[in-house]
């Protein structure tokens, strides 16, 4: 079995469910809570462990009460711990959320230990990270540790995939060159491109760009409309498959951690693509983020 190196956040998702929102300065009672284990990368890491993936999962934890909870979700998983470190005097990464009566969402996020992975993480783990199969990232940690990981992956000739969420406009264009895979939602791929997507045609415009700016292979997720490819090995859509959403957080973190399966085991990318749409898919049938990520029988049984 392969193995999958995930450098990125957690965060402990803190869901209130509200009337209405608090006025500054006013006490309000809500009628109902529930914790749940988030974070883009630990997210990744939790759905290609549950299609019984190898994953080694690099991630920083505060030393507060939401760490043990987080860490034994992770082993719970099956995930590859040893990196997970424990900073002290720091909080763990948690995200307060305030469900609204009509479904609206007011998210605060606060890193805490994660603004603690650093380029040094890197090298701590760079041993293990050399006999991976490939080296998965998002954005929600320090952008130069990002920077450090993908340098690391193309001096160690490791395979490296970007997921480039959150957004951020000023990416480095020479580290974008040096990625295998880059693997944006349709608001991702027109920041980086700096074109205006609102179609296929134009998401596959923005995602030539990009090619033409060096990255070797682009997948652009579509939501409901599944995922297209541009790159070396030419260009195709994956069509949505249509299901009955009820929740679409961490759609985006279910495709990426089911096509590094995929691929890591050693199907094509379109094979692979074909998975995570499926896979992805799945997901938004069911509530929740990592709840909502079927493992391998239960996807077995939503594909059949
Ligand atoms: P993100 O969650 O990062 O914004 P997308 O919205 O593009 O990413 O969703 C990622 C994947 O999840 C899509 O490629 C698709 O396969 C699946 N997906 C998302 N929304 C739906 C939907 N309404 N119906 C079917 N599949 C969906």
């Amino acid at each position: 079995m392969s193995r999958i190196a995930v450098i990125g956040s957690n965060m402990v998702d803190l869901i209130t469910y509200v009337d209405r929102m608090p006025n500054a300065g006013e006490t309000l009672e809500a009628p109902r809570f529930a914790l749940g284990c988030g974070g883009k990368g630990a997210n990744q890491a939790v759905s290609a462990a549950r299609l019984g993936a190898d994953v080694l999962f690099i991630t920083c934890v505060g030393d507060d009460l939401f760490a043990d909870g987080t860490v034994a979700n992770l082993e719970a998983c099956g995930i590859d711990t040893r990196y997970v470190r424990r900073i002290s005097g720091a909080s763990s990464g948690v995200a307060p959320i305030f469900v609204q009566p009509d479904s609206h969402n007011s998210i605060l996020i606060i890193k805490g230990a994660n603004n603690s992975i650093r380029p040094s993480t890197i090298d701590e783990a760079a041993d293990a990270l050399r006999q991976s199969a490939l080296i998965v990232l998002q954005l929600e940690i320090a952008l130069e540790t990002v920077y450090a990981a993908i340098d690391f992956a193309s001096e160690n000739a490791v395979p490296v995939l970007l997921n480039p969420a959150p957004a951020v406009a000023d990416f480095d264009p020479a580290r974008l060159s040096k990625l295998d895979f880059l693997i944006p939602n349709e608001s991702e791929l027109a920041l980086l491109s700096g074109l205006e997507v609102s179609s296929v045609e134009t998401a596959f415009a923005a995602a030539r760009l990009l090619v033409e700016r060096g990255c070797r292979h682009v997948i652009a997720t579509l939501g409901e409309n599944g995922a297209l490819y541009v790159g070396q090995d030419g260009e195709w859509t994956v069509p949505g498959q249509r299901v009955r959403a009820v929740d679409t957080t961490g759609a985006g973190d279910a495709f990426v951690g089911c096509f590094a399966k995929f691929w890591s085991d050693g199907h094509d990318i379109r094979q692979a693509m074909q998975e995570a749409v499926a896979y992805s898919a799945c997901s938004v049938t069911a509530y929740g983020t990592q709840s909502s990520y079927p493992d391998a029988a239960a996807f077995q049984t939503f594909c059949h």
